[in-house]
């Protein structure tokens, strides 16, 4: 239902999950205000209004919340598990920064709910040896051990969140999302996620070529494409569920079938090569919907095949039309790691 009179703000709505949702808040009639470092870069922005914000600091923090009654926070410095792996204390540094500024933000411009956008990185290493792994239920994050640095920092956020609903009454809600991906995302530059850098390897292939793929490919994931992502944000936001929420798919694939998907896609016969240095996150994760579908009376639906074909076909014209560096060089915001705050 279409709620005209409500302002809200969508942070890192120049990123890939930000700019989806921004569009589908614009398209049920919301008034809109996009934040966030840069512009998408893949296309135009729907908001009604756009700001380029450093949220790491106070006042642009302050600026963003002014005159909005919801808050959907999704900015934050991350990438796939080779940029996680490898920027440890500029993630921690900056992503606390931003929720610590928004959150508070918030509080003083009386802004009524406030979305933070958890991972499945929170959830403890010692669940998730095995490719067999057993389902993540939302009550598994503790005892604490999550993905360093980049999980850490989200379960600190977390708790950040029930601490402001508790001490000052701000509704709030946090989604803990598993492996989003689909069109318009980042497909190069060193921040790609499994399926997009999947999807480029295998376009840029021959028929009967080789692909390196991280680890020996047993790992298991699951995924969930954008379309359910943003709708299952906004049901989330409109719920009245206080506590994290599993926000994925729970048919858990390998990374060796997802190529395999994705060469039957692409009708190319593709050998892998297995880089075993390079860094492959936890052996198995999978999401435990039981209390999604309680919650939400919903759960993500669209087959990863047939998501996985839509973002195979946007990556590959994206490729048809730029040659390689020119890609590279607009994936990739190098700047993030040297400004300071
Ligand atoms: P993204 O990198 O495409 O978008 C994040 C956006 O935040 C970027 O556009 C970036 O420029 C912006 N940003 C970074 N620092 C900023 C700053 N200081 N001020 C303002 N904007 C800043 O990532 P995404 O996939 O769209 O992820 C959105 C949110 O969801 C993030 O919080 C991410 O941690 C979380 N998440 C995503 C996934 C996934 O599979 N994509 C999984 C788990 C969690």
């Amino acid at each position: 239902m279409a709620e005209q009179q409500t302002r809200v703000l969508v942070t890192g709505a120049g990123g890939f999950i930000g700019h989806h949702l921004t569009t589908y808040l614009k398209n049920l009639g919301y008034w809109v205000r996009g934040a966030d470092l840069k512009y998408p870069e893949y296309g135009v922005t729907a908001a009604d209004e756009f700001e380029i914000l450093d949220l790491r600091r106070w006042e642009p923090a302050l600026a963003a919340t002014r005159g909005v009654h919801e808050v959907y926070n999704l900015a934050a410095n991350m990438g796939g598990i080779g940029f996680i792996e490898h920027n440890k204390a500029v993630i921690m540094h900056d992503n606390v920064l931003i929720n610590t500024h928004m959150i508070e933000a918030a509080r003083q411009n009386r802004v009524s709910r406030y979305l933070y956008t958890s991972s499945a990185c929170i959830y403890p290493g010692y669940l998730q040896r095995s490719v067999e792994v057993t389902p993540l239920k939302e009550e598994d994050a503790y005892p604490a051990d999550p993905e360093d640095g980049y999980g850490w920092e989200k379960l600190y956020s977390e708790r950040q969140c029930r601490h402001y609903w508790e001490d000052y009454g701000l509704e709030t809600r946090v989604v803990r999302f598993h492996n989003i991906f689909g069109p318009l995302g980042t497909y190069d530059g060193g921040r790609e996620k499994s399926p997009a850098a999947i999807c480029r390897k295998v376009a840029l292939a021959g028929d009967g070529d080789e692909i390196e793929v991280w680890g020996d490919g047993e790992q298991t994931r699951s995924y969930c494409y954008i379309d359910d992502c943003v709708e299952g944000i906004y049901r989330l936001m409109r719920s009245d569920h206080r506590e994290p929420l599993n926000l994925g798919q729970d048919r858990l694939i390998s990374i060796n079938g997802l190529v395999d998907m994705v060469a039957e896609i692409a009708g190319k016969r593709i050998r892998k090569r297995y880089n075993l240095a390079a860094p492959q996150g936890v052996r198995g994760r999978n999401s435990d919907n039981a209390r999604l579908r309680q919650v939400l009376g919903w759960e993500p639906e669209l087959p990863l095949e047939e998501g996985l074909r839509r973002t195979y076909r946007w990556i590959a014209q994206q490729l048809a039309q730029s040659v390689g560096p020119t890609v590279a060089a607009t994936a990739f915001t190098p700047d993030l790691r040297r400004a300071t705050v």
